[in-house]
């Protein structure tokens, strides 16, 4: 069996759905917080489990014995992340899976975001399990997805400076995914997973002046002043900090990196940030 974590989120759905040109739908489960939710996913003959990463109870017969699983990195930014997802790994463990594959982050990200990772990471390594680390880079719809007041105002307001971004779209990493999870001999690998270019915020902004036919200007603003404008937008503080957080490491060049692992993993090149442009104005 493959078993998927996080299946309703964005990236698990795209998994599922790429496992489901590979492997018999009756082969996969795919492991959920709301049944309601998922029932586009158990319309597609996937098979269902109801757990939470927090409470250790509900992965109770989740996991058998050689399965291959994907876990997907949990978004409850305020809670301890890391304690969730060794519980997951605890309970493949036990069960005797063949294979976890993990969705970390850039080896190179110092934001605070990444200690979750990292420490899943190491809980993962000293587990003795099969392992892959698909160290995710940026998706192209971090920013894509979050036009509307880019267009209103027609700035891209951001903290990173002159920072260059190797993003993907989020449907390049789930096909590095199945990839691992379809495919023989990725044991006991990290990937450094990235778009092919790297791009910065003023070519970013460029690009979407080009498609829109409007003036689109970057307007680089400080760490402060940009968790300012977060919150005062309605953001928690907490998120608010996370992001601008995230951009001093974009400044500081740690989500630049084009290893080329991840279009060598899919077998074509990743998907461009313009592509990712035109989707988004498409609607
Ligand atoms: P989503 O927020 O769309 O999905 C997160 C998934 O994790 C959801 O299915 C959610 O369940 C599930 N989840 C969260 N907390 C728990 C928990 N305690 N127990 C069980 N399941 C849980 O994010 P994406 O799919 O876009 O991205 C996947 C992960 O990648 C994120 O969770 C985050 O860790 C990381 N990420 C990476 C980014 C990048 O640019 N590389 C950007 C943003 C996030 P439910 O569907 O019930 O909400």
């Amino acid at each position: 069996r493959t078993v998927v974590t996080g299946a309703t989120g964005n990236l698990g759905r795209l998994v599922v759905d790429g496992l489901l040109e590979k492997v018999p739908a009756g082969q996969i489960v795919a492991v959920v917080r709301d049944r309601e939710k998922a029932a586009p996913l158990a319309a597609k003959g996937v098979g269902l489990h109801v757990a939470d990463y927090g409470t250790p109870g509900t992965l109770d017969g989740l996991f058998a014995e050689g399965d291959r699983v994907l876990l997907i990195s949990g978004s409850e930014v305020d809670k301890d992340r890391a304690a969730q997802h060794t519980a997951v790994i605890e309970s493949a463990r036990d069960a005797g899976v063949s294979l976890l594959a993990y969705t970390s982050a850039p080896g190179k990200l110092t934001a605070a975001l990444a200690d979750a990772h990292h420490g899943t990471e190491k809980v993962l390594l000293d587990s003795g399990l099969p392992y892959v680390l698909l160290r995710n880079g940026w998706y192209n719809e971090n920013y894509t997805e979050q036009l509307a007041p880019v267009l209103e105002h027609g700035a891209v307001v951001q903290a990173a400076g002159e920072g260059r971004v190797a993003s993907a779209a989020r449907a390049d990493y789930a096909a590095a995914a199945v990839a691992v999870l379809t495919g023989e001999g990725h044991e006991n690998s990290a990937f450094e997973l990235s778009g092919d270019t790297a791009w910065s915020f003023g070519e970013y902004a460029a690009e979407l002046s080009r498609q829109t036919g409007k003036e689109i200007a970057y307007n680089p603003v400080t760490a402060e002043t940009y968790a300012g404008i977060l919150t005062g937008a309605g953001l928690p503080e907490g998120l608010a900090a996370i992001l601008a957080d995230v951009d001093t490491s974009i400044a500081d060049g740690e989500l630049a990196g084009t290893s080329g692992d991840l279009a060598r993993l899919i077998g074509r090149p990743t998907t461009p940030i313009a592509d990712s442009i035109a989707a988004a104005l498409k609607g």
